[in-house]
């Protein structure tokens, strides 16, 4: 069995403590026993989980993995610390909010031996699956991802680093993209923000992602794809799955804690991750230029 702690106990963190109590049966989250959580709040137990010291946690033999479920801007200390230490990591998205950064904890985690997860349960939607259908063998002319949510709390960070989701959406639709320009309005007295960042894929067709965010503004996603055979201006409709996404997210962290994944698909998502990481950074200087 391999032990774990969730640091940060917000709506993501207390999730991973209900999914680690109880896994789907037969699937690798099995594997993990949950043995405390560390909260910067003076809390009691949770779920019947104690509170435990991140000294200890680091410490402690028969703890060999870490969720990280803080705000975003705290995110690369907490994950540092536990790779440090020579534990397995999930970090919620997003692992940083620089490129760089992202870069050394890969390194840690490397030197180290150990697994550097980061959460995408966007990928893991029944509604994304199905787009991600729908695209396939498709020839893209232009497209736009708008994205519309309510106000973020503090510590969420610049939109390209909190809404990578909907990037990592992007390039795992399209491929690889790079950034033409990118702006950002913002009216801090009313908690809104708008950023619009120029996309082009490897063969030059544009692509817009709009991060819009405000007070009662609907979590949605619109999208206009026009692609050489028709456009598609609605994410076609699917039942939910019949798995939670987090406890999907943990079977997938979990099957690579014990091995169950292949260098390659490591490889893969790594490269990945750190091209939308170095992607954000881009448009968060694009938008800052
Ligand atoms: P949250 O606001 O519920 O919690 C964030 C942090 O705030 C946690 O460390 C938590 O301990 C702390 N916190 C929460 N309430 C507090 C309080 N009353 N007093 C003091 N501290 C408090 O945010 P979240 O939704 O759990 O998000 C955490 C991470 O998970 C983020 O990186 C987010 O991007 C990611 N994430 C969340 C979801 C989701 O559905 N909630 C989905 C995907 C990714």
């Amino acid at each position: 069995m391999f032990g774990a702690v969730v640091v940060g106990i917000g709506t993501a963190g207390w999730v991973r403590m209900r999914d680690m109590l109880a896994p789907l049966p037969g699937s690798a989250a099995e594997k993990l026993a949950v043995r405390g959580f560390i909260s910067r709040r003076s809390l009691d137990s949770q779920q019947g989980v104690s509170p435990i010291s991140i000294e200890e946690a680091v410490s402690r033999e028969d703890i060999h993995v870490a969720f990280i479920c803080t705000e975003n801007v705290s995110h690369e200390d907490n994950v540092r610390t536990f790779l440090q230490a020579g534990k397995h990591v999930c970090v919620e998205y997003p692992m940083t909010m620089n490129y760089k950064a992202a870069v050394e904890l890969w390194d840690i985690a490397q030197e180290k031996g150990v697994i550097l997860h980061e959460e995408h349960i966007e990928l893991l939607t029944e509604d994304y699956k199905e787009l991600k259908r729908e695209v396939e063998g498709k020839i893209l002319q232009e497209g736009t991802l708008h994205f519309t949510g309510g106000a973020l709390k503090p510590g969420f960070g610049f939109p390209a680093f909190s809404g990578i989701a909907r990037l990592t959406w992007l390039v795992e639709l399209f491929g690889e993209l790079s950034a033409t320009a990118a702006t950002m309005e913002e009216d801090s007295a009313n908690n809104y923000s708008k950023m619009t960042a120029k996309l082009m894929t490897s063969d030059n067709r544009p692509l817009t992602w709009i991060e819009e965010r405000g007070p009662g503004l609907p979590r949605a996603k619109n999208i206009n794809f026009v692609f050489d055979s028709g456009t598609l201006t609605e994410i076609p409709p699917a039942p939910r799955g019949a798995v939670g996404l987090f406890m999907q997210d943990l079977i997938l962290f979990s099957a690579k804690v014990v091995g169950q994944v292949s260098p390659d698909e490591l490889q893969k998502e790594k490269s990945r991750i750190l091209h939308c990481s170095k992607l954000a950074e881009r448009i968060q200087q694009l938008c800052q230029s």
